[in-house]
């Protein structure tokens, strides 16, 4: 099928034509001609941006948004999240995946990496949702050995199992942190990763307590340790990154890892301090935006995460010119991220990946400055229709099973919160 838009606004090169055809942009600019076998709309008052990409959540925790909160860390997990884990079937994560994804593709994301319990589960809801995600089962071998190697036969019946889903799915290793995975597991996961070539996602330097721990058992700082390990290079994905010193960004530049800020998490869970953005910006560290799971946000809207990215740098650093809206909406598009803005260029030949965008609403009017309003007064409620690889996932906000897909993650969540508390 192929698909003609015309009408929208173009940032930086004004009203065009966007034409699909085979999941790629086959046609993009003013005066297409449009075959009569296309499926033509009007996008008139609409813009054409990429979508979001999410680098970092833990999607199915939907089920856990509210359940617990303003709670210590530790007592919040052992009391609330982990007995509800416990009970979570593959069946409970597929739903919680699919609130997930609806919640995201409402709000721009159109890519995520995702780190969670039963891949099965949330590999098919990402499939059926039509969006792309980096995923992988998590391993955590505090247990001891047994556990070590069962996380390991799990990772490679996964890693076979990926290769049945789509191109959209990229399989990923995902060891939890590295005060949860011995360092006999992450040599595991860095043989594995290196065997196969794939993406690596891990916490790290979320908590000074985790950097203290790591400097008492190891002698190192967390992200010198991964990189004594081998852990450290262009396909890893480190969550956080909150308390890293110069040092350990000279050694991630060096090795070109990908650091992914929470802002929201990191600011809800009072982990202290704030993402050393100018810093790692200095060094051109690859760099995304993510939510981290619902339950400790409560929101995957993207939108919301970028102004608190921006406006939690100037707070912190007291310099209101830091972190400005055009590179913030670079950020949160995946474009300061190769390995995850893989689908950020809006160009003929690329994959057919896209937001069209109502900034006609009251809380944008009016629009000075195109990217001031997307990232400080914009919410995921301007987005109108999102595309992934020539798929339309939502056009004017109506998305396919959506009404099925709440009802069942509300009771489902309603069931095992219930048993839990
Ligand atoms: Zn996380």
């Amino acid at each position: 099928m192929i698909l003609q838009i015309d009408n929208v606004h173009l940032p930086e090169q004004g009203l065009v034509s966007i034409q699909v055809a085979d999941g790629r942009i086959h046609g993009l600019g003013a005066d297409l001609v449009c075959p009569p076998e296309a499926e033509r709309w009007d996008g008139e008052g609409m813009v054409l941006v990429p979508g979001l990409v999410n680098g970092h959540t833990h999607a199915a925790m939907t089920l856990f948004r509210g359940f617990g909160d303003d709670m210590p860390l530790m007592e919040w997990l052992q009391t609330r999240i982990w007995p509800a884990e416990a009970r979570l079937s593959e069946e409970d994560v597929y739903w919680g995946t699919r609130l997930a994804c609806l919640e995201m593709i409402r709000s721009g994301t159109l890519c995520f990496t995702d780190m969670y319990w039963h891949f099965p589960g949330v590999a098919r809801a990402v499939e059926e949702s039509g969006m792309r995600a980096l995923l992988g089962a998590v391993m955590i071998d505090v247990a001891g050995e047994e556990q070590a190697r069962h996380c390991q036969r799990m990772t490679e019946e996964y890693f076979e199992q990926a290769q049945q889903f789509s191109s959209r799915i990229q399989f990923t290793l995902t060891p939890h942190a590295i005060y949860t995975v011995s360092r006999q597991s992450l040599q595991w996961v860095r043989d594995f990763a290196e065997r196969h070539q794939l993406p690596i996602q891990i916490h790290l330097s979320e908590t000074r307590h985790e950097v203290e721990q790591c400097l008492q058992q190891q002698g190192l700082p967390p992200a010198l340790y991964l990189d004594q390990i081998g852990l450290l290079h262009e396909r890893v994905i480190l969550a956080h990154g909150v308390h890293l010193n110069d040092a350990e960004l000279d050694r991630i530049a060096l090795r070109g890892a990908t650091l992914v800020t929470n802002p929201v998490s990191n600011m809800k869970l009072a982990v202290g301090g704030s993402f050393p953005y100018r810093r790692a910006a200095q060094r051109a560290i690859p760099m995304a935006l993510g939510t981290d799971g619902a339950a400790s946000n409560n929101s995957l809207d993207l939108f919301q995460e970028m102004k608190v990215m921006s406006l939690l740098q100037k707070h912190s650093e007291q310099d209101p010119t830091l972190l400005p809206a055009e590179e913030a909406w670079a950020i949160a598009t995946g474009k300061r991220a190769p390995l995850l803005g893989q689908n950020a260029a809006l160009a003929v030949g690329e994959a057919a990946d896209f937001l069209l965008l109502r900034l006609d609403g009251v809380e944008v009017t009016p629009n000075h400055h195109l990217y001031s309003n997307l990232v400080y007064a914009a919410t995921g409620y301007c987005v109108d229709t999102a595309v992934v690889a020539g798929r339309v996932l939502m056009r004017q906000r109506q998305i396919a099973d959506a009404e099925e897909i709440v009802q069942q993650a509300r009771l489902r969540a309603q069931q095992i919160c219930q048993i839990s508390s």
